[in-house]
């Protein structure tokens, strides 16, 4: 039961992503982005997807949805929260909701934060999480839809996955993102060290995804709000969780 992934530039920085169940061959889209980048990659793959799984409604994320359906006749699944807003959605799901790509099962979590919407899908058994826009290499989204404490609470279920999850985001944004993370967190040798290898990818032009849980867990600042040396840096030792978490996203808004 594993899943083999392509990952894909789409439009700028998004990612496109193809999940084939190596059993079956069936093929989950991850969002739709772009239509010509994921024909690209499905002519380039030979894996053709028999659904997307949408996790919010952003323009970024659902673009070619009813050109894809058009083509592959495939099936659409997303967050019931914002059903409203996904164009041929065929099936809307909730927290702890499962969905069966060819023999490998997902499970829903519902990530609300970047929108009030936002689901993750968790593939157990592949140990892999598609986060999407809600946490990002080195960051989370930004809050769009929601407060800070709806965003932390999202950040804290996904933070009790196994430490190996490999984490599959919505976009390259992790450069910038490690920028922002010395500058609450300077002193972390683990983030000091993937700040230099994420430079060397970008410079190199690779992708700087996946990650794994346990690596944001080290070093990305929204999943370390309880840290006591980020808390000192923040002046903020004595502050409840959310504050904390708050004071950082604010920060990285005006970054
Ligand atoms: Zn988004
Ligand atoms: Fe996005």
């Amino acid at each position: 039961m594993t899943l083999e992934i392509e990952q894909f530039i789409c439009r700028s920085d998004n990612f496109g992503i193809l999940a084939r169940d190596t059993q079956t061959g069936e093929t989950a889209l991850i969002d739709a982005p772009e239509e010509r980048a994921i024909l690209d990659a499905v002519e380039r793959t030979g894996w053709t997807p028999s659904m997307i799984l949408i996790t919010h409604h952003h323009a970024d994320h659902v673009e070619a949805n009813l050109a894809l359906k058009e083509r592959f006749g495939l099936t659409i699944v997303g967050p019931a929260g914002e059903a409203e807003k996904i164009s041929g959605i065929d099936r809307q799901v909730r927290e702890g909701d499962t969905i069966s790509v060819g023999k490998s099962k997902a499970r829903v979590i519902e990530t609300p934060g970047h929108t009030a919407g936002h689901i993750s899908y968790h593939f157990a058994d592949a140990a892999i999480a598609f986060t999407a826009d809600t946490l990002f290499a080195l960051g989370c989204g930004r809050l769009f839809e929601c407060t800070p404490p709806v965003m932390l609470e999202s950040l804290k279920k996904l933070a009790t996955l196994p430490l190996e999850t490999a984490i599959y985001c919505g976009h390259e944004y992790t450069e910038a993102n490690a920028r922002f993370a010395l500058s609450v967190d300077p002193t972390n040798s683990a983030l000091k060290e993937r700040a230099q290898k994420i430079r060397a990818l970008r410079r190199e032009g690779k992708p700087t995804l996946p990650t794994t849980l346990g690596e944001e867990m080290a070093t990305n600042p929204f999943l370390r709000w309880h840290d006591p040396v980020i808390r000192r840096n923040l002046g903020m030792e004595d502050a409840s969780d959310e504050d904390v978490f708050a004071e950082i996203r604010k920060r990285k808004d005006i970054s």
